[in-house]
């Protein structure tokens, strides 16, 4: 019997869980009275916003059927599942009418390789077209970049989709070659590559002045066009599949970012799959460690850290125990205690507990006046977190007396379970530190 469009949904958004990159979209738009939808740059997928405010997307494949066999995969063309596959206007039609509904904001489209990559890639691209063009639709899209595709349909995508995301799968090309041997991370890179210069080039045009000439009048502006994947590039990487510790992770992730720009790279703690690969773990890795790599991740980005630095570890592994930029604190006790009134803001941003916007208020606040403990309580730094390591005009002594404690590792790591539970709901995928 022929699958409804309800069966088909309930089978692609089952198999579109197990992708993780899709997440605050950063673009802004407005359907300036026309249209329908606005995107928001607070973001739109699965995400939570710093009010604890889940908002949502559709999140589906295209299809699960694909022709190629990543072990880790559970649409790997050796897995006995219920295949389906929606067509291009039946995504789109559900799009709208999800997003008529109040449902969604916004859309998540990947896939199963079907036929081929570029044919893939052609189909998904299809529905964000017909979803802008067709149905006037502004709300957030987001891509899968199929990897291997031709530049001529990565550009249709980024032509029409907030952000498109080409995965770079696992950390190591050993790792692919072991559970994904069609796959390379120089493949997926190409495509980075591709996209990248679409999004610059979209950038550079975006900022020089569109003048045209006109026959009867004054030079006129022409009409803005659409910008290329507006919201940037994302990848994924799914970690404990395979060996690789956390130091190749983060190599990879920062070869990443300096080379393609990307906006983010997301972590994925590999879950075991139904009639999973014999290669293959049979346990999740603990939830903690993606959790440590989103921290790490953000120190390495914003704060100026090293991956010698926040790997602390003999593994090369981060500290499951304590957040990475602790782990440092605690083992580099010597630099400690920073002072709040004299130390340059590079200093200040090693403070555990001290994150960008608090050494901002810092910096501006100690203009005026020097800050003492009560200052720190009232521009809303945790005095728990942040004492052993700081002092302020009166704080010399609870620096002093903490600092070189047996137990101040036992301590801060008490203070770190109790932070874990909300974080890992909300500041890792938010990559606060
Ligand atoms: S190409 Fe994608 S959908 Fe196909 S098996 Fe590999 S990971 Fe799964």
């Amino acid at each position: 019997m022929a699958k409804t469009v309800k069966d088909k949904l309930s089978i692609l958004a089952d198999a579109a869980k197990y992708d993780a990159s899709c997440a605050s979209s950063g673009s802004k738009r407005s359907n300036g009275g026309k249209g329908l939808g606005n995107t928001t740059g607070m973001g739109i997928c699965h995400s939570y916003t710093p009010d604890g405010r889940c908002i949502s997307l559709l999140k589906i494949l295209l299809t699960n059927r694909c022709i190629y066999d990543c072990r880790y995969c559970v649409n790997r063309v050796s897995n006995d599942v219920p295949r389906a596959g929606f067509t291009v206007e039946e995504v789109v039609k559900l799009t709208v009418e999800f997003y008529r509904r109040n449902y969604i904001e916004g859309l998540f489209l990947s896939s199963g390789v079907v036929m081929n990559s570029d044919r893939t890639m052609d189909l998904l691209a299809e529905v964000a077209r017909q979803l802008r063009e067709d149905e006037g639709f502004h709300g957030y899209i987001h891509l899968k970049g199929v990897v291997g595709a031709s530049n001529e349909a990565l550009e249709k995508a980024g032509r029409y989709a907030d952000r498109v995301s080409a995965n770079v799968e696992l950390p190591v090309q050993r790792d692919l070659d072991r559970l994904a041997p069609e796959k390379s991370i120089d493949e997926a890179e190409g495509a980075m590559r591709f996209l990248k210069s679409g999004i610059d080039e979209s950038r550079a045009r975006g900022r020089r002045p569109r003048i045209v000439s006109t026959q009867s009048g004054p030079r006129q502006r022409s009409r803005a066009p659409r910008r290329f994947s507006p919201a940037g590039q994302s990848t994924q990487m799914i970690v404990g599949a395979t060996p690789s510790n956390d130091a190749s992770v983060l190599d990879t992730a920062n070869r990443l970012y300096q080379t393609h720009k990307l906006r983010r790279v997301y972590y994925t703690a590999y879950s075991p799959i139904p009639n999973a690969h014999q290669d293959l773990p049979t346990e999740s890795p603990v939830l903690v460690r993606e959790h440590r790599l989103y921290q790490a991740d953000w120190l390495l980005r914003f704060y100026e850290f090293t991956i010698d630095e926040v790997v602390t570890q003999d593994d090369g592994n981060l500290d499951l125990e304590v957040d990475p930029k602790m782990a440092w604190a605690l083992a580099h006790r010597e630099f400690f205690p920073v002072d709040v009134n004299r130390a340059p803001r590079e200093a200040l941003l090693r403070v555990p507990g001290l994150g960008t916007r608090s050494v901002g208020r810092i910096l501006k606040a100690r203009r005026r006046r020097r800050l003492r403990v009560a200052d720190l309580r009232q521009l809303r730094a945790p005095l728990k977190r942040v004492m052993p390591f700081l002092v302020a005009a009166d704080g010399w002594e609870t620096a002093a007396k903490t600092l070189d404690r047996g137990d101040l590792r036992k301590r801060v790591t008490t203070d770190d379970r109790q932070l874990l539970l909300f974080e890992a709901q909300t500041s890792a995928k938010n990559g606060q530190v």
